[in-house]
């Protein structure tokens, strides 16, 4: 009798051209996740197993792993009834608060003397007598799944749910323009659930701007980077000040914010091409602020050159937030920090942003030379 874990993954992914694509990714993540864990991963029909005894932290391991549906604590017995039993009865006594319980039995080695329905009879009935629990078939507390198969059986009384989605890095990477808010983080992290690998940009403004939000940043990507544990994560700092004081020569009186965006797009598109990446995603949600309002979000988007993906643009803040509380950004987002974009903020921003207005406000910058200068003066940080 051995403790295990049953991992489940999405049956949807894998009908296409792409299954072997998407299945060895998968395993390569599950198994960077699993290093260090005395383990063994094992594929059986359709699933994983892994063999551990170290469960809870396999169990932890594996709740960041994309692309897993489901994770089952298990025992595994040898084939025969009574050993079925006890296993059955251990894993009971180490389930907390099962209030009323149904067995179902999955026999998938017919050679196995006993049919489905008698064994969950037995085991059942085993259950009820020695631990005074009822059996309740209708609205179960508890199902006991027990699996008879030809190389291994086991015991489960728990599906706890996976993160979902595709496994991290069947779609390429993306560049995530990360400011220290609450937000980015969390739209760097929906596109890493549809199987996008991420690096980061930050834009910071010493000396206007302390070390914290710089320092902010790096742990967001930190906590980031345990969702893609078998890929590298690069944090690009671009420091922003200077060009901010340029573009105030242009006088862009409400729409500075608007300018001080477009000129990030600009770089971290650059940054994105160095990276591989095939295109930026930022925090922004419609509505939220007044840099997000349709108009706004147009004259922005306009001096990319690049796609520019938005995951939370019709996310409530309060979505936003509960996602940041779930990946444990949360509480990083909202340590004090000053802001860039608010450094030389107009009082009253622009809220509908004319396009011409905006290009004729950048005129008298050479565009093209201030990037090539941010990015010159760029440093990269490495996330562990
Ligand atoms: P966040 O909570 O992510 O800061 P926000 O609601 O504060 O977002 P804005 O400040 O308008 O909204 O920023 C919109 C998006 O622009 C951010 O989500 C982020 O992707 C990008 N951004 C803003 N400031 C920075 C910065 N200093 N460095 C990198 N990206 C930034
Ligand atoms: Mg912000």
């Amino acid at each position: 009798m051995k403790f295990i874990l049953v991992l489940r993954f999405g049956e949807i992914f894998l009908k296409g051209k792409n299954r072997h694509f998407f299945k060895s990714i998968l395993r390569q993540n599950l198994l960077k996740a699993l290093e260090g864990i005395p383990s063994e991963l094992i594929v059986y029909h359709g699933r994983y197993i892994v063999r551990t005894d170290h469960l809870d932290e396999a169990v932890c391991a594996c709740s960041k792993i994309f692309g897993l549906t489901s994770i089952s604590p298990s025992i595994s017995f040898d084939k025969n009834i009574e050993a079925a039993g006890e296993a059955a009865l251990s894993l009971v006594r180490h389930t907390e608060n099962i209030k009323s319980f149904k067995v179902i039995v999955n026999r998938s080695d017919k050679s196995f003397p006993m049919k489905s329905p008698e064994i969950a009879y037995e085991i059942g009935g085993l259950i009820h007598m020695t631990e005074n629990i009822p059996v309740d078939l209708h609205n179960p507390g508890h199902v006991i799944e027990l699996e008879i198969g030809p190389d291994i059986c086991f015991v489960s009384a728990l599906r706890i749910a996976g993160p979902g989605g595709l496994p991290v890095g069947v779609s390429g990477s993306v560049e995530l323009l990360l400011s220290a808010g609450i937000d980015s983080p969390v739209a760097g992290w929906m596109m890493m659930k549809r199987g996008a690998l991420i690096n980061a940009t930050t834009f910071y403004s010493p000396p206007w701007v302390g070390e914290e939000s710089l320092e902010k940043a790096q742990m967001l990507c930190k906590t980031l980077k345990k969702w893609q544990p078998n890929n590298p994560m690069k944090l690009t700092v671009v420091k922003y000040g200077e060009a901010q004081r340029i573009l105030r020569k242009c006088r862009p009186g409400k729409l500075a914010v608007i300018l001080y965006r477009r000129l990030m797009l600009r770089v971290a598109a650059q940054v994105a091409a160095n990276n591989g990446a095939k295109a930026l995603v930022t925090g922004e949600s419609l509505g939220q602020v007044a840099s997000q309002t349709l108009e706004n979000m147009i004259a922005i988007n306009q001096a990319s050159p690049m796609l520019v993906l938005r995951p939370l643009v019709a996310f409530d803040k309060s979505d936003t937030i509960s996602i940041a509380k779930n990946i444990d950004t949360f509480d990083i987002s909202i340590l004090p920090h000053q802001d860039s974009c608010t450094l030389f903020m107009p009082e009253a921003p622009e809220t509908k942003a004319r396009l011409v207005d905006v290009i004729r406000a950048e005129e008298n910058v050479d565009m093209d030379a201030m990037v090539a200068e941010l990015i010159e003066k760029s440093s990269v940080i490495e996330i562990e």
